[in-house]
């Protein structure tokens, strides 16, 4: 899938929608989900126009991947979510229904999360 540079993440980055900021830096965007599904739930993103996962490990340099991994841990750290526990989560294409296509990383927490996913059935 080609990047869509109107895609709702992107116009996070530059600045032409607002977003409750958790954390910031040269490689990463973190903020609030605008429909937690969770007391805690904050999407975390790579600045860079990545889709997925896969095209993120595939083009990335070393220091946007490296970049983009500390944050993630440096927000549960952050919001203190290692004590309790929660979940990191990264729908990826149409199985996954997955809604912006810029690589983001769901972290939630605050409540028992229940199952890691509903079962599957074939
Ligand atoms: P996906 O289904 O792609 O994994 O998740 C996309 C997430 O982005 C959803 O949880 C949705 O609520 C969130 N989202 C969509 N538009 C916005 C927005 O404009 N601002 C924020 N903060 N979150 C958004």
């Amino acid at each position: 899938m080609a990047y869509d540079p109107q895609n709702v993440f992107a116009r996070i980055l530059r600045g032409e929608i607002p977003c409750r900021k958790v954390y910031e830096d040269e490689w990463s965007l973190a903020f609030h989900d605008i429909n937690p599904l969770a007391p805690v739930h904050v999407l975390v993103i790579p600045k860079g126009p990545y889709v997925s996962m896969a095209d993120f490990t595939a083009k990335a340099s070393d220091a946007e991947l490296a970049g983009f991994f500390r944050a993630v841990g440096q927000v549960a750290r952050d919001l203190g979510l290692e004590e309790g526990g929660y979940r990191m989560l990264a729908n990826t294409g149409a199985a996954a229904n997955q809604e912006v296509p810029h690589l983001h990383v769901h972290l939630f927490a605050g409540a028992p999360l229940g199952p890691m996913l509903k079962k599957v059935v074939v």
